[in-house]
């Protein structure tokens, strides 16, 4: 983890917008603290034989507006305060793209890189069980995050349904297809990166067919938003992972690259000029993309940073300090509940499908995305025209603003 504490990132995010959102100084106090979390102790027998201890945690940060929603991640770096912040960031942003959705998020401390499929089955289902009493499809819905995807939620779906004794879909969203998934779901966080930096680029006046972009993190969002920019013409120049990565002026092989990363391999062994982490985000390009942790853009990042536009495909990418650089220095930041605001908006059309019994078909779920996101961009920029001095601080305003109101209409009970 980071020195710089994500939740007093949110926080002062939030500070940020409140003089330039229209909310009573009491609900703003409420909205700063999330609604519980619960920890959770995991004993597993690893397939080596030894039983380990590992933890778990669920934050609900806010229900005003309907049922909690956000993803689970693994990762050795998850703490309390990350779930929380990353809780609050869900509820900011099932507001910003208008989502009857509260927000929520949850972590287990592993690194699944030391951990066998079994292992991570067994985690999985020890942790579901932990959080049984406070999900469902009317409470809350867990959804894929960092190092979590189809299978996790299709162990989760079982996991709850037996318990409850019947099969209940609705419980989460991103599962296999076969299961009630929605098509589209695995893309759809890097597909609306790629719709957003185009609406960015649009509003700018700028081509971002022959725009040069690096992308910081090759996940299931890195990943999948270097593709899709690769097909909207771009030049994708640089990649990378936790290995580091590889550059190429005149752009990389984008396929390819997800196929060796697809079979077990790190970018770093990738074929082509290699680039550090570090390098990359100070690349002289025209779209920084970060995809994979928070605090990834330090103060001194920021400072060297040569990108005209930065793009927040993670959550909490920038520290405070990296932000307000950017800003002093005109570099627009299109901030992370909106620029990843894809995923979620695909987990609410999966959610809906499987509330429904109705499936769609994959371009009926991706022109709903597109349509969201463009409104919710022209919402952004709009308010930003209005006189907001930065697109994040806009954003705010607006999803402050919205679950403010939920919160007045509903009052304070019991
Ligand atoms: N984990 C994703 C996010 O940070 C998606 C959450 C969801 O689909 O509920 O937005």
């Amino acid at each position: 983890m980071s020195e710089i504490d994500p939740f007093e990132n949110m926080l002062a995010q939030m500070d940020r917008a409140e003089p330039y959102a229209d909310v009573g100084p009491g609900v703003f106090e409420r909205l700063k603290h999330p609604e519980r979390t619960l920890k959770v102790t995991l004993p597993i027998e690893l397939d080596s034989g030894d039983t380990a201890v590992f933890e778990g945690y669920r934050c609900q940060f806010d229900s005003a507006r309907g049922p909690y929603k956000g993803g689970v991640r693994y990762h050795p770096g998850v703490t309390m305060s990350e779930v929380e912040a990353l809780a609050g960031w869900m509820t900011w942003k099932t507001a910003l793209v208008d989502l009857p959705y509260g927000g929520a998020k949850g972590g287990v401390v592993c690194n699944p890189t030391e951990l066998t499929d079994n292992d991570i089955e067994n985690i999985t289902r020890r942790y579901t069980e932990g959080i049984r009493r406070m999900i469902g499809p009317e409470t809350d819905v867990p959804a894929p995050d960092m190092n979590t995807g189809p299978q996790t939620m299709a162990w989760m779906m079982d996991t709850y349904s037996m318990y409850k004794g019947y099969t209940v879909p609705g419980v989460v969203t991103g599962k296999p297809p076969e299961i009630g998934g929605t098509l589209g779901r695995v893309e759809a966080t890097g597909r609306g990166v790629a719709i957003v930096t185009e609406q960015t680029f649009d509003y700018l006046g700028r081509r971002l067919d022959d725009a040069s972009i690096a992308v910081q993190g090759f996940g299931n969002v890195g990943s999948h938003a270097a593709r899709f920019l690769d097909d909207m013409g771009a030049d994708v120049v640089a990649v990378s992972d936790v290995s580091g990565g590889v550059y190429d002026p005149d752009g990389l092989p984008v396929e390819s690259l997800v196929s060796h990363v697809r079979d077990g391999n790190m970018l770093s062994d990738a074929a082509g000029e290699s680039i550090s982490n570090d390098e990359l985000l100070r690349a002289d390009v025209d779209v920084l993309i970060p995809a994979a942790l928070e605090n990834a853009v330090t103060e001194a990042v920021a400072t060297d940073l040569r990108a005209d536009v930065v793009v927040e495909a993670a959550n909490g990418p920038l520290t405070p300090d990296a932000d307000r650089i950017l800003r002093e220095r005109d570099v627009p930041v299109v901030p992370d509940i909106l620029a990843n605001a894809g995923g979620v908006i695909v987990s609410y059309l999966e959610w809906v499908q499987n509330t429904q019994e109705y499936a769609w078909t994959l371009e009926e779920v991706n022109s709903d995305l597109r349509e969201r996101l463009t409104d919710t961009f022209d919402a952004v920029v709009s308010r930003h025209e209005e006189g907001v001095p930065d697109l994040r601080t806009a954003a705010y305003a607006i999803a402050l603003e919205r679950t403010a109101t939920a919160h007045d209409f509903r009052g304070l009970f019991p």
